[in-house]
């Protein structure tokens, strides 16, 4: 058996743990080395070992591309400085005039890429989870579809299968933002999507101490082009980044199984409390996308978006409250954190149809001790 068909046999876990990360040929170092050459030696001209400078490639590099292409069952990974750029090169797939379908709940920061800096592109908000009027009014210009689930941050669950085999019936790619999923719990490539992107800051790496960004694919024209764009546009992550992403994806299983528990004990607390209005999660039968999520995802997520009754200086005071929940942008990580996305990640979508309430506050569950954290949120409610 070779070595490759040894790894497709292996389980997720296995897989982040050993995939692209054989020990050093050189020591016999078990922990993949982070390789800070710039250059690399040629014996002739055109004669390299796999590498000829770091934009193009790295070591360490390649070993977190090998790995989490793997873990997102695709044939190729490609790694970025942020999820950002990550999603600035899939979008230079497409030509002047090319429209791309957005979901209406989305990151703040995917919208003000599309709509304010590829402004060459046209592009609608739409409601991915109404799949009938989607059918019925698809622009005819539309290149890609750009699919978070579950979305950030209202947490609605798009099937990915109806809209991929919609997409693809009228020609057109999808490219499914995996962050608040990550492939332990939901692999898209599977379910026909064409890119799947990653902001690596969040769950992969999941210590808040990396940015970084991901692109996954089966398709090796596309991944071609991809490629090109990533060496020629060169943003590109340093190797300690790399090494710092790889080492949080070691533990990605083991997280986001309490990521999950975790946020279900919350749920249960916000649920039925007076000062709530109305909790956000998954797994709760009348959620947008719930039976989507049941379909296509293993577990529900470490994220919970609720609002708040008392508008917004009311849940501007809740997330002011917390001691353990840290009030602070971004997710994923092992830390508990609470923000206010009308105020604060989703500023720069005031105003636009992917605007969200201002009573709403979004959590990102960490690891922590459950009891603790639904003490800390059962104080800062009142
Ligand atoms: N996609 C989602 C769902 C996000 O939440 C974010 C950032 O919050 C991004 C993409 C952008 O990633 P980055 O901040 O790593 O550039």
């Amino acid at each position: 058996m070779g070595e490759t068909e040894q790894q497709e046999g292996w389980s997720f876990e296995t897989r982040a743990i050993h995939v692209g990360q054989d020990p050093d040929p050189a020591t016999g170092a078990v922990v993949t080395p982070i390789s800070l050459s710039t250059t690399f030696r040629q014996s002739a001209v055109g004669q390299h070992q796999g590498y000829e400078y770091s934009r193009s490639g790295n070591p360490t590099r390649a070993a977190l591309e090998t790995c989490v292409a793997s873990l997102e069952g695709a044939a190729h990974g490609l790694s970025f400085a942020s999820g950002l750029a990550a999603e600035d090169n899939v979008l230079r797939l497409l030509a002047p005039g090319q429209r791309v379908l957005l979901g209406n709940d989305a990151y703040g920061g995917t919208f003000r890429l599309i709509s304010k800096v590829h402004t060459g592109l046209a592009w609608s908000a739409v409601d991915l989870l109404d799949l009938d009027t989607l059918a019925a009014q698809w622009p005819a210009d539309t290149a890609m579809v750009w699919l978070e689930t579950p979305t950030n941050p209202l947490l609605r669950c798009v099937d990915i299968e109806a809209v991929s085999d919609l997409a693809h019936r009228r020609g057109a790619l999808v490219c499914v933002d995996n962050t608040f999923a990550t492939p332990a719990l939901q692999r898209p490539l599977a379910l026909g999507a064409d890119v799947v992107v990653h902001s690596a800051t969040k769950y992969l790496g999941g210590h808040s101490d990396v940015v970084g960004g991901f692109l996954a694919l089966a398709d090796s024209t596309l991944a071609e082009r991809l490629r090109f764009t990533q060496n020629a546009a060169g943003a590109v992550p340093a190797p300690f980044d790399c090494y710092l992403t790889l080492r949080g994806v070691k533990t990605l299983a083991l997280r986001m199984e309490r990521h999950c528990h975790n946020a279900r004990a919350v749920v249960d607390l916000l649920i039925g409390h007076p000062a709530v209005e109305r909790v956000y999660y998954p797994q709760l039968p009348d959620h947008p996308g719930h039976a989507a999520a049941a379909k296509q995802m293993t577990d529900f997520g470490g994220m919970v978006s609720f609002t708040v009754r008392g508008g917004m200086d009311r849940a501007l005071d809740v997330a002011a409250r917390t001691t353990l929940f840290t009030l602070a942008e971004s997710l994923g990580a092992v830390e508990s954190l609470i923000e206010h996305p009308g105020r604060m990640t989703h500023a720069s979508a005031a105003g636009s149809p992917l605007e969200v309430p201002d009573n709403l506050i979004r959590l990102s569950v960490g690891i922590e001790h459950a009891a603790d954290l639904v003490a800390d949120l059962a104080q800062a409610l009142g």
